[in-house]
């Protein structure tokens, strides 16, 4: 009769199945909590310090608001581009999301979040959502972003993709965003991520007083400039030229 403490070979068995099974389990828990993607993203991030630091006579600045930087370092930009070109996620560069549209380069991305110094009571129009990712990196930032796309599929899967990803406070909405979303307005901040031969009046009004505006301006597929617009209290506008960009065009029926 075999007693309790007696060896069996089944229960060494057991044991390293058991034993193996829990190092499966710990090595796929791991691995889905750190993310392939840690390293590239930290990469980029570098990338975009550096692209900084080579800018900082036109931006003013030799370092981004750090709130910025954070959301960059752990907004999933792999998540927001098409999935053959996954390994180009993090380059920092723009990428084609298709429909002739591009995801812009993390430095533009970063530069325009940090442009609109966006503050946790802020509500904040962007006009071209795209992959959504502009969007994505502003989210943690801010109280509400509400953002238009013309491209009715772009917006479908921007919209679906940010809800997947547990974005509750962007919304989404197809719609030319020449004129703005009057039914939110005003907004503390406008972000226009497609250029525009003149500032559009319609945005300009939509702006809270004490509002910034960053929108790229210029002649389509010519070099644009990226002008930061500020309303004061009075609703006195100020124009700056920041730096020059190419971004696809605004389009639209204005
Ligand atoms: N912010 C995006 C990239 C923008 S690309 C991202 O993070 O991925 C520019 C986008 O603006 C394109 O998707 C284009 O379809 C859109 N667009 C162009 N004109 C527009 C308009 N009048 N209203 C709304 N979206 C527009």
């Amino acid at each position: 009769m075999a007693r309790d403490n007696e060896f069996h070979p089944s229960r060494l068995a057991w044991l390293v199945a058991g034993t193996l099974t829990l190092i499966i389990v710990c090595v796929v828990c791991g691995k889905a909590l750190s993310d392939d993607w840690t390293e590239a993203r930290e990469q980029m991030v570098r990338e975009i310090e550096a692209d900084v630091r080579r800018t900082a006579a036109y931006i003013g600045t030799d370092e981004l608001d750090p709130r910025v930087m954070q959301s960059m370092a752990t907004t999933l930009r792999h998540e927001f581009v098409p999935e053959d070109i996954i390994d180009l996620a993090y380059y920092n560069q723009p990428q084609s999301i298709g429909y002739g549209q591009t995801i812009s380069q993390p430095y533009i991305v970063a530069l325009m979040t940090h442009l609109l110094a966006p503050e946790p009571d802020d509500v904040i129009l962007e006009v071209g959502t795209g992959s959504g990712y502009q969007a994505a990196v502003l989210a943690p930032l801010v109280a509400e972003v509400h953002t238009l796309e013309i491209i009715a599929p772009l917006a479908e899967a921007a919209d679906a993709r940010l809800s997947r990803l547990g974005y509750g406070n962007v919304a989404v909405s197809h719609l030319d965003g020449y004129y703005g979303l009057e039914e939110h307005a005003p907004y503390d901040g406008i972000i226009v991520t497609a250029a525009a031969g003149h500032v559009p009046p319609p945005l300009v009004e939509q702006l809270a007083p004490g509002g910034r505006m960053v929108i790229p301006v210029g002649d389509t597929w010519q070099v644009q400039h990226l002008m930061l617009i500020l309303k004061d209290q009075e609703g006195e506008v100020a124009t700056r030229g920041i730096l020059p960009v190419v971004f696809v065009p605004l389009t639209g029926g204005h």
